[in-house]
């Protein structure tokens, strides 16, 4: 696999595989080198070898000023022996070094530093990394010094910070220096070790490296306008692209300019401390240390530990806290065995000890919540621990009242639509394009969002909208546009709120291409835009060619908020245990709300609502916990996990044999062409460089996660379950879900180049029987093979649309907007005599459907896959609906059961219920 991305290339394009592929392209220089020196040691011809190794070496050098390891003085030597013709040498230190790298060893080991130690390397290419690296040592990190100061001092300056440290210090670093704005923003993009960047006044803009497209480069990434920047203002404007970049990273400046005046102006906003050039480097030291502490700090976690280590009787609930029911039992002694003596002796019902209480933080829970949402780029956060099934109906119950209108995307998660029931608020169903040929929908057009509040408009009733609710990204990876959505819908009502149910999502943050596509971020970036002199303009002179913009302008035009009425209002779900290193169940709340003023209390009765008195303190802890890692290393693991899936969607769909049953669904594939301004049609060489997927995802309505891999096997002549299935059995392959002819494959944070490896394999050993069975089956096999194909690719059933609220739960039947009270019709269903079942295959269902009277639905069915509701409470059934249920092929149908039909409500009840309303 490793030959898919070439390292290496000039591309600038291709910069970001190179960095992630660093790895490799040191394996390379040490098999090069090995090769080089086994021909010198047999008296072979050597040129070549050695060739090879000079190229491999110039090609990693291009980007290794931007790491500390193995920096320059390890470097030097290796090319000194390179240019000497010490074959051997060359392999010994390439190999050493390649060693380090891969393990991570130079984090640890001093002797990894130094090129005069014999080389014990290890073949440590197939072992897995260190899983005690924390607990013996400290955790490592490296600083970014930004200086105007002569190359030639940066060797000797970096082993004085190498001096400075002393036994009590919780972390080490080593520097790595740089010397323009330029090569500190390449820097901070390529090396994710950089926790720190120092910037000293006075560096220059341009990079003295040979580096072709650069500026277009960092122009792309980082937003950078060299000509904007004045000659003074270099290092803030650096230490701004960084904190837009990478906000984690903490950073300082140290300056000859007054430090007072720069610490109080808006340009210095981002950086964490000044300094006088000319003070103590031990106070930089300790600044550094301590900006790291305050990621690294876990202030839940940290006092659960110190609370399992006390000694202390326990007279309330919970027999197995400290172990005691568990140790001591004849019975359930493997129960301690297995779970260990820690999570017993962190087991408490206590609020006291420092433990804190979810429901009325004052201690480390409420610290947890502020670290979360400085983390998640959040003005507040909740701690969720049910999951985000619960977390949607504390959210929508926080903001909902009876009779508030919401409109939502109908494939929501059933938390979204229980959360309704629960609060009394109307859905406003709006329908996402359908991907008809794999079974599932795509996303909400905006177009079809602002429709819908302009038919609330237009019958008087915008002011009851008061929520928007959609999922970013979808299970299959269509990611709204949130930027695009929320400007444009407060064009048209300036206090509106967004639910965004990122479920999937939470990872995306870490990292700067995902978190445009966040609500956090776009409620950030709008929040900026809004309180800029240039919107104000912007505003102006939109207004003035449109003083009274009619629908189809707001429609179809990009409008503008007033930004002296707009709101930003964002909230934010998501499973933090989906996609970071939280227990199951551990889920956020996060809050952009410019207006939460309004909404405290509330949310705190919803959050009262909804919590467990005694939710689980391990939980907790991991939240903590994945909080930490993100904050540290989000932007390392979400990198990897997007380059790996890149590279895994290259593989498959490049692989002669494996294309020929199997396809990765690309952005076209999954994206119509309408939703997809920029054109992009696929990730990846040959068909678009890393910038070309920038610009998309910046301004395209939708675009797709490339972590979230729909792969079709349905041409393979698998439905999703069956593949699924053989999947798990034969090859250990867990998958997350299907539908009728794919599997959606997710890369995680987790995932390695080897587990990539193992699918690969499976689906060329599948291919491979394929081939086999069909030549061994000859024509008649062929036929039934094409057969089972065509009837899971093409004959797929259409989706159905909801269709509408029988009249009974609307207010006006006539109306274009769809909203209905679904909370009565689901409460009807409690008393059985309001209730009928209709078999699926009846006779009934059909003359009902012809004739009527309407059938409606009692309740919520819910089949899984797709997961989304084909029929909510009082919702008309028709023949589109019956047709999918027929045609579904799913086990799992919540709300429905085969032996006793469709549950309705009565005809009888109905007529009663519309003659009431109106
Ligand atoms: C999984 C999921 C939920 C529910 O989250 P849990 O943490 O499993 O309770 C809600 N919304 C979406 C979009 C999901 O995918």
């Amino acid at each position: 696999m490793n030959d898919i991305v070439q390292p290496g290339s000039a591309q600038l394009g291709t910069v970001f595989a190179a960095a992630v592929s660093r790895e490799d392209q040191w394996r390379q220089l040490s098999a090069y080198a090995r090769a080089w020196a086994e021909a010198s040691a047999n008296g072979g011809a050597t040129e070549d070898l050695r060739t090879n190794c000079r190229t491999q070496l110039a090609q990693i050098s291009r980007l290794e000023h931007c790491w500390a390891y193995p920096g320059t003085r390890l470097l030097d030597t290796l090319r000194d022996l390179l240019e000497a013709g010490d074959a051997s040498s060359v392999a010994r230190l390439a190999r050493k070094l390649s060693a380090a790298l891969m393990s991570g060893d130079y984090r640890r080991d001093e002797s990894a530093w130094d090129a005069a130690e014999a080389s014990d390397a290890r073949l440590l290419d197939t072992l897995p990394p260190d899983l005690d690296s924390g607990a013996q040592g400290k955790p490592y990190f490296e600083v970014l010094v930004v200086t105007p100061s002569d190359p030639a001092q940066w060797l000797r300056s970096a082993d004085e910070v190498r001096h400075m440290r002393r036994g009590e210090d919780p972390f080490e670093y080593a520097v790595l220096h740089v010397g323009s704005f330029e090569d500190g923003a390449l820097a901070v993009m390529v090396n994710p070790n950089i926790q720190s960047v120092v910037l000293v006044d006075g560096f220059q803009y341009t990079s003295k490296h040979d580096l072709p497209d650069l500026k277009q480069f960092l122009a792309r990434n980082m937003d950078i306008d060299a000509k904007s920047i004045e000659p003074g203002a270099i290092s803030t404007r650096l230490a701004r692209a960084i904190d837009g970049y990478r906000p984690e990273i903490d950073l300082y400046l140290l300056s000859d300019r007054s430090p007072e005046l720069l610490a109080a102006s808006e340009e210095a906003a981002p950086i964490r401390r000044i300094f006088h050039g000319i003070e103590e480097p031990m106070e930089l030291h300790l600044a550094i240390l301590d900006g790291i502490k305050d990621r690294y700090e876990t202030p839940y976690f940290d006092n659960l530990k110190k609370y399992a280590m006390r000694p202390i009787g326990t007279f309330h609930a919970l027999p197995v806290a400290r172990g005691k029911s568990v140790f001591g039992s004849n019975w359930i002694r493997d129960m301690g065995v297995f779970y260990g003596t820690n999570i017993l002796f962190a087991e408490s019902s206590a609020t006291t000890g420092g433990l804190d209480s979810l429901l009325e933080p004052t201690g480390n829970i409420k610290k947890m919540q502020e670290a979360t949402a400085r983390a998640f780029g959040a003005k507040k956060a909740y701690l969720g621990t049910n999951g985000t099934s619960t977390s949607n109906k504390i959210v929508v119950q926080a903001i909902c009242k009876p009779g508030d209108i919401v409109i939502v995307d109908r494939n929501c998660h059933k938390s979204h639509h229980y959360g309704f029931v629960l609060t009394g608020a109307q859905p406003y169903y709006v329908e996402a394009f359908p991907l008809t040929q794999y079974s599932m929908y795509g996303a909400v057009p905006l177009r079809t969002i602002k429709q819908a509040l302009l038919d609330c408009k237009a019958e008087g009733k915008l002011d009851r909208v008061k929520v928007i609710d959609l999922t970013n990204c979808t299970f299959d990876g269509h990611m709204y546009n949130p930027r695009r959505v929320m400007e444009e819908c407060l064009a048209i009502k300036p206090d509106l709120v967004f639910l965004w149910d990122e479920a999937w999502f939470g990872f995306a943050r870490f990292n700067p291409l995902h978190r445009a596509r966040t609500a956090m971020g776009a409620a950030a970036a709008l929040t900026r835009r809004y309180r800029s002199e240039a919107y104000r303009d912007e505003y102006k002179a939109w207004k003035e060619k449109n003083p009274n913009p009619d629908d189809a302008t707001l429609l179809d035009s990009g409008a503008l908020p007033d930004p002296e009425r707009v709101r930003i209002r964002a909230y934010q779900t998501n499973s933090t245990h989906k996609s970071m290193s939280a227990f199951r169940q551990g889920s956020m709340m996060l809050v952009w709300d410019e207006d939460f003023h309004q909404v405290e209390g509330p949310f705190e009765e919803a959050f009262f609502a909804h919590t467990s008195t005694s939710p689980n303190l391990q939980l907790i802890a991991s939240l903590d916990l994945a909080r930490r890692q993100m904050e540290l290393e989000g932007y390392a693991l979400t990198m990897r996990m997007t380059e790996l899936a890149l590279r895994l969607r290259q593989t498959i769909n490049a692989h002669p044999l494996i294309s020929k049953y199997f396809h990765v669904a690309t952005p076209a594939d999954m994206i119509p062409a309408e939703f997809r301004e920029s054109g992009i049609t696929d990730y990846g060489p040959p068909h678009g460089t890393w910038a070309d997927m920038v610009d998309a995802w910046h301004n395209d309505e939708f675009a797709l996660d490339p972590t979230r891999i729909t792969l079709i096997c349905g041409s393979a002549g698998f439905d999703g379950t069956q593949f699924k299935g053989l999947l798990a059995e034969k090859f250990d392959i867990q998958i997350n879900k299907t539908s009728r002819n794919s599997i959606l494959v997710q890369t995680n944070i987790n995932n390695t180049h080897s587990d990539a490896a193992l699918l690969i394999k499976a689906l060329a050993d599948m291919a491979r029987d394929i081939e086999k069975r069909l030549a061994h089956e000859g024509k008649t096999g062929r036929e039934v093979f094409d057969a089972r194909v065509k009837s899971l690719m093409t004959d797929v059933p259409d989706l159905p649309n909801f269709s509408r609220f029988h009249d009974g739960f609307r207010e006006n039947p006539k109306a274009a907007s769809n909203e209905g009270h679904m909370r009565p019709a689901f409460f009807m269903a409690y008393d059985e005599d309001n209730c009928e079942f209709v078999r699926l295959n009846s006779e009934d269902v059909e003359r009902r459907l012809k004739d009527g009277p309407e059938m409606v639905s009692a309740n919520f069915v819910i089949p899984y896959p797709p997961g989304f509701p084909i029929m909510v409470p009082g919702q008309v059934i028709t023949a589109d609906t019956i047709a999918f249920m027929r045609k579904l092929d799913v086990k799992e149908i919540h709300g429905y059961h085969a032996a006793v039909g469709i549950k309705l409500i009565k005809p009888s009840v109905l007529s009663g219920r519309a003659s009431s309303m109106h």
